[in-house]
């Protein structure tokens, strides 16, 4: 340990500790918006004890996974490998060892090294030699095992510990270059691409996938294209009947509740559309009005002349407005006197 290297492990584990916060503060975002990520930052800790304790487990956490566990996570607790698993068939697209050219592997002696067949425009003596001695391309030289981050032989095939970095591959082709043998040994291929030199893109399989995943994007577009700015819970108090005016409108008191999905403050304004000669009356008066990226709640009555309802349990409908601008529509029910 000279202080040279206590130097550089100290400042790894800094940068460590560093990406880690950024990731932590990235995710914790995920969760209560970036808005409270940054309150949390800017604010006095004793005001956000709970987000802040998040953060420093949060950032632990990832720092552990960089220092400590790494390929471990992709292996052992990750969901997403084992996941997978279950989508492969025979003709899916894998880092795979051709074992069909690969094998038998044996190494070869320096003096049987040959050209490359691909680059000299036709085999080369020895290459058919090497051919004629049973032995396939693959000289053992174990090279994709040891650049592998999670140490598997992939000449042993697909395997749930492969991450599909393609570091073997790389690997590989550098000794095919060396040896003078043609590049690809492991390659991105199918095991039906291997065994019957057919390697597709698309099958059966992958249609059906970018099929399913075409309607979902077309769901979720539609979904989007279709919300409103401003949601909207209109319900009637519970436990609470009906009363008569003495101007001869029935009121009815409803709690409601608004949720501002736009990065702007609004005022908001209720008008009573069906029907239409009825009023809607904030408890308190004032307009209601709700932050940006917010929910507010209140109370109102909603009074309708007695001879414009026409049973004890009325379906009515409400404009919920903003600047004049209609945003949305809410139905709801009205108890009236019981005919
Ligand atoms: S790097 Fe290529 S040649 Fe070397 S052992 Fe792996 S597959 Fe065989
Ligand atoms: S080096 Fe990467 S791609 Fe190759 S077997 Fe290992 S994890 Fe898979």
């Amino acid at each position: 340990m000279t202080s040279d290297k206590v130097i550089k492990r100290l400042s790894k584990h800094v940068i460590f500790y560093g990406i880690a916060v950024l990731i932590s503060n990235t995710f914790l975002a995920y969760i209560i918006g970036m808005d409270q990520v940054i309150q949390i930052i800017r604010e006095p800790v004793s005001l956000h004890a709970g987000g802040f304790a998040a953060m420093i487990i949060f950032s632990f956490i990832f720092y552990i996974v960089f220092a400590r566990l790494r390929e471990q996570v992709c292996t052992t607790i990750c969901p997403y490998g084992r996941l997978q698993g279950v989508m492969l068939d025979n003709k899916s697209l894998v880092v795979a060892y051709d074992f069909v050219r690969g094998e038998p592997r044996g190494k070869i002696q320096k003096s049987k090294l040959v050209q490359q067949p691909a680059l000299a425009g036709d085999a080369s003596e020895e290459y058919i030699n090497s051919v004629q001695n049973k032995l396939g391309d693959c000289i053992d030289c174990k090279l994709c095992i040891h650049v592998c981050p999670t140490g598997i032989d992939i000449r042993n095939g697909t395997q749930l510990e492969c991450v599909n970095c393609t570091a073997c591959m790389d690997a590989c082709d550098e000794v095919m270059e060396k040896v003078s043998r043609p590049k690809g040994l492991i390659r991105l291929d199918s095991i039906e691409g291997i065994e019957k030199g057919d390697r597709k893109i698309f099958n059966t399989r992958t249609i059906a996938y970018s099929v399913v995943l075409f309607v979902l994007i077309g769901v979720e577009v539609l979904l989007f294209s279709l919300r409103s700015d401003v949601e909207v819970l209109l319900l009637r108090t519970g436990g609470l009947l009906s009363q008569e005016q003495a101007d001869g409108t029935i009121s009815n008191l409803y709690n409601y509740q608004l949720i501002n999905k736009t990065n702007d403050s609004l005022i908001i304004e209720f008008k009573l559309l069906q029907p239409d000669t009825g009023i809607f009356e904030i408890v308190g008066g004032a307009k209601p009005s709700v932050n940006k990226n917010s929910k507010s709640e209140g109370a109102a009555f909603i009074k309708i002349p007695k001879n414009n309802l026409e049973s004890g349990k009325n379906k009515i409908l409400v404009g919920v407005y903003s600047e004049g601008k209609l945003i949305t529509k809410v139905k709801t029910t009205f108890f009236g006197p019981i005919k």
